[in-house]
């Protein structure tokens, strides 16, 4: 029998977790991070339990998405694209309902 990779979070996660990805979500542009300012803020973030997790991010006025995608001990980050925060925040609504990633 084949391993079922199982979308149901455990149930200790109270985390964000993401659900399937729908058909014709949209393609996010993903690239390497840059060092553009000092401070970063997480305003939310998905659940820990997952192999890739994503973290809503604010620094200097403006919002991105960052990835962290881990295995065997090791990470790669990347980022979305700097945005204002509303364009921002549309685009983490839907990466949190599947229609984005
Ligand atoms: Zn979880």
């Amino acid at each position: 029998m084949m391993a079922r990779r199982s979308a149901t979070p455990r149930e200790e996660c109270v985390g964000i977790h993401l659900p399937p990805l729908r058909d014709g979500h949209l393609k996010i542009d993903w690239s390497d991070p840059m060092p553009r300012c000092g401070s970063v803020r997480v305003r939310s973030h998905t659940c820990a339990c997952a192999p890739i997790v994503y973290e809503l991010c604010t620094a200097g006025g403006l919002v991105h998405i960052r990835r962290t995608v881990r295995w065997s001990g090791d990470s790669r980050i990347s980022e979305s694209p700097w945005l204002q925060a509303g364009d921002a925040i549309r685009l983490w609504d839907r990466l949190l309902e599947g229609d984005a990633l």
